[in-house]
Order: structure tokens, then sequence, then C-alpha cells
């Protein structure tokens, strides 16, 4: 009998706070400037230079940890991590060690946040993945390698850092992808980062072992790195569990490694075998105080936006959609408040997330709703008109097609092409009179009870107007002229 294995999976997210600048002195914090611009004494290691906290880093950290129902304890302080750093000068992280800003705390998995592909066979629905903590950090600088030498640009350093590690909790590389997914939602909902994985603003770490079913003690741990978006990680994952468990069932020993995952190859490569857990030495900073984060917390508490998973319960309750269409929309911050506004000012919520969901996300094909041309204001008079009978649900879509296009007022457009159905009544009674003089038989059918003559009848009105009638109106008008 083969032995069936588990894989057991820790992350260690680091991300790069949205503040103005950097964490421990005054420089601008900027993607994509000329390398060695935003530098000073400080960032660059310049030894007797002093650093000066960044509070805002604080306010957002402490943020996050309110988000993830994270624990503060009142005082959390600054410690070295000494290590040889080639791209850190002073030869030392400003970290924190012992007293982190936020402990504990969870990260709340939902089904729209698996993979698509994964969403129907979620093992455990509404897993809760715990969190070890959240602390405070510095970016380090960035090395480039280029033919012949190395350069490396200080633009990064200093730059305040979030790491995020979870409890070994997470079960499979699909997990690990929807645990991924919240992080940025929450980041982006929060304002705390863009945490855009390209740009670097999210970067995880994955340690991952296997080990078998029914027993208790945990694998060799395996470190990944080198993934640098959430499908990668899956990637990265859905090929490294199956190889260290071939690896056992085959005899073999694992040993604690750390990997490179190959996007292009499609499989992690051995870096280097860990000889030794370091000793990092940590110390209190004794340039940083202990900072009391009573009023840090009381700053993020006025900041705590409503959360992604409140949202889309709320958008059921409030308007009616499917708790499917409710998640889709809030998982977007920008495509929930777009919605919100066109759902606030049109007469039926549930069109505007269905157009929303179906006609202007395939119209954007991936680029973002802030960028369109067909404001939320726009939207709703668009579908007031269908909602009214101006114009039918057909013709609707002509004028989407042309206000995606164009962004000239549905009202506007609907004018130009001359699309206004007739549903004055007088002009349609005369139609109407016309269509069942000239018409004997299928108002005889129509008489003797074969009520679908009724449609031939209407199509006639329909073509007298030019296709231009509301239908809806033409039916009415003759079953009352036909009951006579
Ligand atoms: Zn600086
Ligand atoms: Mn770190």
């Amino acid at each position: 009998m083969t032995t069936e294995y588990i894989a057991t999976i820790g992350l260690e997210v680091h991300v790069q706070l949205k503040t103005r600048t950097k964490m421990f002195c005054s420089c601008k914090v900027e993607y994509g400037a000329e390398p060695n611009t935003n530098v000073c004494p400080v960032c660059l290691g310049m030894p007797g230079a002093l650093p000066v906290m960044n509070e805002e880093a604080l306010r957002l950290t402490a943020l996050a940890g309110l988000m993830l129902d994270c624990r503060i304890d009142p005082v959390c302080k600054f410690d070295r991590k000494n290590y040889f750093y080639p791209d850190m000068p002073k030869n030392y992280q400003i970290s924190q060690y012992d007293l982190p800003i936020c402990q504990g705390g969870t990260v709340p998995l939902h089904d729209l946040a698996y993979p698509k592909d994964a969403q129907k066979s979620i093992a455990t629905p509404n897993k809760k993945i715990p969190l070890v903590r959240i602390h405070l950090e510095e970016d380090v600088a960035k090395s480039f390698h280029m033919e012949n030498t190395s350069g490396i640009d200080f633009n990064r350093a200093g730059t305040p850092l979030m790491e995020i590690v979870s409890e070994p909790d997470i079960a499979s590389a699909e997990e690990a992808f929807a645990y991924l997914t919240v992080l940025q939602q929450v980041m982006i909902y929060g304002g705390i980062s863009d945490a855009d994985m390209e740009k670097g603003q999210l970067r995880c770490d994955v340690n991952v072992s296997v080990r078998p079913v029914g027993t208790e003690k945990y694998g060799t741990k395996i470190e990944l790195k080198n993934l640098n978006s959430i499908s990668g990680v899956r990637r990265a994952l859905l090929f490294e569990i199956p190889r260290q468990i071939d690896f056992l069932r085959k005899g073999g020993t694992l040993a604690q490694e750390t990997r490179r995952w190959d996007d292009d190859l499609g499989e992690t490569v051995l870096m280097r075998i860990k000889e030794s857990a370091h000793d990092y030495r940590y110390f209190p900073d004794p340039d940083l105080l202990p900072v009391r984060t009573d009023g840090i917390v009381a700053a993020a508490k006025e900041r705590l936006p409503e959360l992604p998973w409140d949202k889309r319960a709320r958008f059921v309750a409030e308007y009616g959609i499917s708790d499917y269409d409710a998640g889709v929309l809030a998982d977007d911050l920008s495509l929930s408040s777009y919605f919100e506004k066109a759902a606030k000012l049109a007469k039926k919520p549930k069109s505007v997330a269905n157009w929303i969901l179906n006609d202007l996300l395939s119209a954007l094909s991936g680029s973002p709703v802030s960028a369109c041309k067909v404001s939320p204001e726009s939207l709703a008079e668009l579908l007031d008109l269908i909602e009214d009978g101006t114009i039918s649900g057909r013709q609707g879509k002509e004028v989407f097609a042309e206000l995606f296009e164009s962004g000239k007022s549905p009202k506007t457009i609907v004018d130009e092409k001359g699309l206004r159905q007739v549903s004055d009544t007088s002009a349609l009674e005369s139609f109407c009179d016309e269509v069942i003089a000239a018409n004997p038989g299928p108002v005889a059918d129509f008489r003797s009870g074969k009520t679908a003559a009724i449609n031939f009848l209407k199509g006639q009105v329909m073509k007298l107007s030019k296709g231009k009638a509301n239908p809806n109106v033409i039916g009415e008008i003759l079953t009352q002229k036909l009951s006579a």
C-alpha cells in the first residue's frame, strides 16, 4: 500500500507600505525613479546617522492588524537584525523581534478568492488561516547584476516594509492562492499598499513540507523563492508538493533547502542547502525608543474601511443582487464603488450589476474601470432609458457600445441615432387601426381564440413604426381593440 501524504504550507509576505516617505528618514518613496536619487545618510547606512520613525507606517501596520483581527499590545519596539547584507551597508536591518506591532489574527478565505477552476471544489469552505504576527521593518536596496559589474539602487532602501507571517496552516496550492488574494484585497481596501506583485510591492516566501497522513511531526521544510505572481505561487506549489512526495516514496531523505521557482521551466531549482539556522543576534535598536501604540491604534480605527466580505453581504441585503455577483463586485474595490454609485442612481440596481459584470467587464477586457469612458452616471441613465421603455434592451446594447467608445450621454446617443421608441399612444393607435383593417384573417383567428395571431399583428405595427414602437404598448393597444 502506498503512503498518502499531506502538505503543510506557511507564507511570509512582505508588503511595501504606501507612505510618502521612507521608514526612518524623509526620503521620498517613489517607484521607478532614477537610481540613487531618493537617498540620504540614514538610508545609505552611513555610520552615526540617526533614524526617525515614520508614524504613518506604524498607523498603516496597525490598520492591517485591525482589519485582520490581530492583537495589538500597548508597547512595541524595534530591534536590529544582524547579518551580512550585500545590499545594506550597515549590516543590520531594523526590524521587530519580540514585541511586534501585531500578533495573532486571521485571514478569512472565501470562495471567490480561490482560482476560478478550483472554486467548485474547495476542501475547507470559509477556512480561516491563523497569523503568527505582523511586524514592521525597513526594505533593503536593490542589486542589479550586469555583464561585468553589479550596481546597487538605494532608492528602495529604507522603504517601510510590513512582514505578515502565517501559521503553517495552509494545506494546498489553491489555499495559498486564496490567502494571497485576500491579503492583497485587504491591503488595497485599507489603502495600506497597492500590493502589486509585479512591482515588488507584495513579495512572498513560501515554506512547504509534506508528511505521511496520520503523523504529527512536520516534514523537512523547504523554502521557495522568486515568486512574482499569485498564480506563480500556485504553480510552484503544484510542482513542489508532488516532487517532495515522489522523492520520499522513492526512499529519499529531503534536506532543508532553498529552491528557486523557474516559471519558464515550470520547475523549482535548488539554490542552496541550509546548514544551520541563522543567529541574527537581535537586540533593541538603541537609537529608537519603544513605541506606545494607543494613539496609533486610535488613529487607525478612524480609518477602518468596510471589509470586502462585509461589503459583499451588504450588497446582497441592500441592492437585492445575488451573493455571487456581490462577491465579484466586492472583490475589486474600484469596481465595487463604481457599482454602488450607479446602483444608487438607477431604478433597478439588479440590472446595474448585470450590465457591469457582463457588458462592461467584457468591453473593458482587463483594463481598469477607472480609465473607462462610461461613468456610473451614464450607465444608470442608459439602464433607466431601457427600464422606462424609451429604448429596447437590444437598442440598449447598441447605445452602450457607442457610449463605451465616445463617452457621450446615453440620451444624446439615443437622439442622434433616432432610437427613441414610440410610446405615444395616439400615433400607435392609428398604426394599430391600419393593421387591423388590412389583416382580416389574423384578426378573425385572434378573435376565435388563436391568441398567438397577435404576434403577427404586432410585427406589422412594428414595421409601420420602422422598428421604433414600444412592443409592450402595441400589445396592450391591440389586445384592447381586438377584445372590444
Ligand atoms: Zn533617506
Ligand atoms: Mn523580513
